[in-house]
């Protein structure tokens, strides 16, 4: 827990329509948005830190309704699970309809601590989810800015907001302090 830093905002970047702003348009949106989704941030690290208790990838992420209320929590279950398809978005997604007993779940946001991958961007599109928050980049599997654009493209029925970068520092050195400590006990 000690590398849990006191929470912030350390940058923010929205698409609409495609087209990035730059935090100072976030900040004139209102800044109860910009302290919604750093509060669900902080929700989905919770998440993580669960996952590596349990010796899994640290990966979490929450679910919130339009009144921006936590209806889902989940963590990555890949190692405890055996299970690959068992992203922490997926299972939120999975749990957020559950709760609201409907496959859609427009009016919702998911807040990840990484850059949701091509299944998990798939997913939130199939949820029609209305607004993605996440932390850390992930360079070789983001789907969602960083090799796709699966929320938002246009070929597809449905579209996004992304927030991205919502205390993206603490997100991936949970990643990057987790993979070192996984290199030092000899394990892949
Ligand atoms: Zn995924």
């Amino acid at each position: 827990m000690s590398n849990i830093r006191p929470f912030k905002v350390e940058f923010v970047r929205c698409w609409r329509g495609g087209v990035g702003v730059s935090i100072i348009a976030c900040m004139t949106k209102t800044c109860e948005s910009e302290f919604q989704y750093a509060r669900l941030m902080e929700a989905a690290i919770e998440q993580a830190l669960l996952a590596q208790d349990q010796g899994d990838v640290p990966i979490g992420a929450v679910i919130a309704n339009g009144d921006g209320e936590i209806i889902a929590s989940a963590y990555n279950r890949r190692i405890i699970d055996a299970d690959p398809t068992a992203h922490a978005e997926v299972l939120a997604i999975r749990a957020a309809a559950d709760v609201i007993g409907d496959w859609r779940l427009g009016g919702c946001t998911l807040a990840v601590t990484l850059e949701p991958c091509c299944m998990c961007a798939g997913a939130i599109v199939l949820a029609r989810l209305d607004t993605v928050v996440y932390g850390a980049t992930d360079p070789k599997a983001g789907a969602v800015d960083t090799l796709y654009h699966i929320c938002n493209d246009e070929r597809l029925n449905h579209r996004c907001e992304i927030i991205s970068g919502v205390n993206a520092a603490v997100c991936g050195n949970l990643l990057t302090d987790f993979f070192r400590a996984q290199r030092a006990a000899g394990k892949k």
